[in-house]
């Protein structure tokens, strides 16, 4: 299906390296429109660590397939670091004691 991405496979291994695994590719499995190469640097850095190549120019199959891929991206993307709440009760205990030693 147009716009989806999917992982290289033993069956049809990256276009750009020739290998089975940790690739991505774009378009029909026989004929992929784009890869997404994690070994074999271009032009165009993707932000999970591959490089984007474009196999094929037709564009409208491209478009999609950079919307899939931002939204993909967006969720390979680490989560803003997470509150420590620990640090922060230690914080708030130490203010309560000057407050109270204060008095
Ligand atoms: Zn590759």
């Amino acid at each position: 299906m147009a716009g989806e991405w999917r992982r290289c496979s033993r069956r049809f291994p990256c276009r750009i390296c020739g290998k089975s695994d940790w690739c991505g590719y774009t378009g029909p499995e026989d004929d992929p429109t784009a890869a997404l190469c994690m070994r074999v640097e271009s032009d165009k850095p993707a932000k999970n660590g591959g490089w984007l190549h474009i196999l094929r120019d037709d564009g409208p199959t491209w478009a999609p397939w950079k919307r899939t891929y931002h939204v993909a991206a967006k969720r390979l993307a680490p989560e803003p670091a997470a509150l420590d709440f620990a640090k922060l009760a230690e914080a708030a205990a130490v203010v309560k004691a000057f407050v109270e030693a204060g008095r």
